[in-house]
């Protein structure tokens, strides 16, 4: 069977590698099927797919949509879309806007709690002009010594209810669907078990999810733990939704798991590959 990983990152939004060492990367790995999934941005699709033309893999184009949904940032990857889009690449533009904005915040959120500077110190790791996230600031907070480690200063500024996170608007479901499926691709909802929803909650959001033309969930993911793996797989199954896999690997050092290193799909479950 071959290996599928759809969900990375690269220097395009907050990976440390660049699309083609992505690829070459998974490539080296055993990965034969590699979606590039960016946040908000299609940039690095072009160099990825010169990369897997030369490695001889396949490169699925991909994206990871921001998206609020009542008061929680959910992420929404795009698999199969069209990088030439035009509904697609105006939406991805409006988000990358809101993070400019949303940037200058949590540098005015982290000085108010004593960290001045934040917002140039996180612009230094910036790898793509168009695209700021909470890693960079992350980032720059261990390199001036607040925080030991990328992990912690979530953990400690970055996350809810923490100094340094600042409430946000991102694209509404619905939109991110849309643009999605304007695009050709299908719409997957990204690593379920990350999010801080009760098990009623989550049911209602995959109801909507489903409702709204979602094609399918991350059942494997390097956020799940094997019970979820379990649990996912089953929520798939009983909410019509297909299955898929990704690693979310953000480069050396800083991911859980490295590309092409999530088992096969547990039994029972549609693959989102099957109608490729
Ligand atoms: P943003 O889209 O700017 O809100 O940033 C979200 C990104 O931060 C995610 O895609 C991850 O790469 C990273 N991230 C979020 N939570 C954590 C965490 N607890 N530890 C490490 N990285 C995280
Ligand atoms: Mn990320
Ligand atoms: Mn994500
Ligand atoms: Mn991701």
């Amino acid at each position: 069977m071959p290996r599928y990983d759809l969900h990375c990152h690269s220097t395009h939004s907050d990976g440390l590698l660049q699309p083609a060492e992505v690829v070459r990367r998974a490539a080296a790995r055993g990965v034969d099927v590699l979606a590039l999934t960016d946040h908000d941005e299609l940039s690095g699709l072009a160099e990825a797919a010169d990369a897997a033309r030369e490695a001889a893999i396949a490169l699925v184009p991909g994206s990871e949509l921001s998206v609020s949904w009542e008061d929680q940032t959910f992420h929404v990857v795009a698999l199969g879309i069209d990088p030439a889009c035009e509904a697609l690449a105006l939406g991805l533009a409006a988000i990358r806007e809101g993070r400019t904005t949303r940037a200058r915040r949590i540098g005015a959120a982290l000085a108010d709690a004593g960290i001045p500077g934040a917002y140039e110190g996180a612009l230094r790791y910036v790898t793509s002009e168009r695209l700021v996230s909470r890693t960079h600031f992350a980032r720059y907070l261990v390199e001036a010594g607040y925080v030991g480690d990328v992990k912690s200063v979530f953990k400690r500024y970055l996350t809810r209810g923490k100094p340094g996170y600042v409430k946000h608007a991102w694209a509404s479901l619905p939109q991110a669907i849309g643009w999605i499926r304007e695009a050709g691709g299908q719409a997957v909802l990204a690593h379920p078990g990350r999010y801080k929803l009760g098990t009623s909650e989550l049911r209602r959001f995959l109801g909507e999810f489903r409702d709204t033309g979602g094609a399918g969930i991350e059942v494997l993911s390097s956020s799940h733990t094997h019970a979820q793996f379990a649990q996912f797989a089953t929520l798939a199954r009983v909410f019509g939704l297909a299955a898929s896999s990704g690693s979310d690997y953000h480069g050396p050092g800083e991911s859980y798991m490295d590309l092409g290193d999530l088992p096969d799909l547990p039994a029972g479950v549609t693959p989102v590959w099957a109608r490729w």
